[in-house]
């Protein structure tokens, strides 16, 4: 392999800037875990330059919201949001409950129980995000949270009236104007103002994601859902012109999003090279696009198909789309991945905005060890346990006197040693 385009180490994936994203984010945590509303306010005039009476929208200014929104609109977020209903409600029927008799007497069983109360961030900082809070809202409604309150910034006061029309219309219980850690920080740890949740989902910037991190252990969190990434494969057959489109229509997400291209063939690369300079001319978002393939775009060419699905499963993408001659192949072939994309019918934008897969997906190469956002994400699997015979407690209480011994914990030997003499009659000495 070797790289036609490499990507160009940027401030924005730098150790630095990291270590300054996160001590922000650590300074902003503790400030409002101290000093509550007051502190949150400071922070949105800070870096939204919004501080309002109250975060918290009122019924009122959500209708408003709702009927500033044009009917088409308001009928396509519908629509949208019965798609990722539709395939949340697949996922929940895939996941097993049960109770099982494991050997006689001895019944096993399991449980998913939703958790109580999710807090959604739907971004808005650079463009309203409104699909996420059909993909953060609506899945946790499917899962069965009884609490679900979303938050989203209004940067200079200006309310996203179709992000507001999409968080209400998922069915969230409450909704805060507030963006970025000030947002996070709030919902996880709550203020004298807004009540704590339990799991912390949805999307953002490093600041963000960054948050999710910082305060993961004290909530749940769906999964590290930073910064926008594509990895696209091509091979000879693959059209330029739509491998083009569809790496900037990634990039368009910020400067920050890479944009891989991993094709076997070098004609494909160059053309497909000279496609994004074209089109970079007439994209209407060229300007964070064209920075974003300047820093993080790569084009690579493979020796064949092998290396190919290997250099895929390197970079782990967020999103893998497959253009190439035979795209099913990637289906057994890839394993790292946060969602696959397979043929030119489809793009990665028909996940990300309507195709009803959840486009909550994890970013730098967190898909090695998750999935995205899904309704097991907002469950939480639980195991019970009964004997339901005399002989079967005194079976296993003499294994459990053994086995707990074993490990020098007497007290744990004395549950089963005195189930096993109930039934057997034979009282130790201790
Ligand atoms: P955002 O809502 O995530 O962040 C905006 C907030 O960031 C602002 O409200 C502000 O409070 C805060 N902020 C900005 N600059 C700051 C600074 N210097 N210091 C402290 N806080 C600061 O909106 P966005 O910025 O447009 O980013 C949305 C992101 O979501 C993009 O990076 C996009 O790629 C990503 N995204 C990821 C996925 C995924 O599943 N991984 C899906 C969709 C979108």
């Amino acid at each position: 392999m070797f790289h036609l385009k490499g990507r160009k180490q940027t401030v924005a994936q730098s150790g630095d800037a990291a270590a300054s994203v996160a001590q922000t984010v650590s300074d902003v945590i503790s400030d409002i875990e101290e000093r509550g509303d007051a502190a949150l306010s400071e922070y949105s005039e800070r870096f939204d330059r919004f501080s309002p009476e109250s975060f918290r929208l009122s019924d009122e200014q959500i209708q408003a919201c709702v009927a500033q929104v044009d009917p088409q609109t308001l009928d396509d977020i519908r629509t949208v949001q019965r798609n990722v209903e539709r395939f949340a409600r697949l996922q929940l029927a895939s996941l097993t409950e049960f109770e099982a008799e494991v050997e006689p007497g001895v019944f096993l069983g399991q449980r998913n129980i939703p958790v109580g109360s999710v807090g959604a961030y739907v971004p808005g900082g650079r463009y309203p995000l409104l699909a996420s809070a059909h993909m953060t809202i609506v899945t946790a409604k499917v899962a069965g949270v009884q609490r679900v309150i979303a938050a989203t910034p209004a940067p200079d006061g200006e309310i996203p009236a179709a992000s507001i029309a999409a968080i209400h219309l998922a069915g969230a219980d409450e909704i805060y104007l507030l963006g970025g850690v000030q947002a996070i920080a709030a919902l996880a740890v709550g203020t004298e103002t807004i009540a704590p949740v339990d799991v912390i989902a949805g999307p953002g910037n490093a600041y963000v994601a960054d948050a999710k991190r910082q305060l993961f252990g004290r909530v749940g969190i769906d999964l590290f859902a930073g910064p926008t990434e594509v990895l696209i494969l091509g091979d000879e057959t693959t059209d330029p012109f739509v491998a083009a489109v569809d790496l900037l229509s990634q990039a368009e997400h910020g400067p920050d999003s890479p944009a891989v291209y991993v094709t076997t063939s070098e004609d494909n690369a160059h053309a497909v090279l000279d496609q994004i300079e074209r089109q970079l001319k007439v994209l209407p978002t060229a300007e964070i696009a064209g920075a974003a393939w300047e820093n993080v775009g790569e084009v690579i060419v493979a020796e064949d198909l092998d290396e190919a699905f290997r250099i895929s499963d390197e970079y782990a993408s967020e999103h893998v789309q497959v253009l190439t001659n035979e795209p099913r192949l990637a289906l057994e072939r890839l394993t790292d991945y946060g969602a696959l994309f397979l043929g030119d019918r489809t793009a990665v934008s028909y996940g990300d905005k309507v195709i009803g897969t959840n486009h909550v997906l994890p970013t730098r190469r967190a898909a090695r060890y998750t999935g995205g956002l899904w309704v097991g994400k907002y469950l939480k699997t639980v195991t019970f346990q009964e004997i339901r015979s005399d002989e079967a407690s005194a079976r296993l209480g003499k294994l459990l006197g053994r086995a707990a011994r074993a490990e020098r914990f007497e007290g744990h030997a004395r549950s089963g040693d005195i189930r096993a003499a109930r039934v057997t009659g034979e009282w130790p000495e201790w």
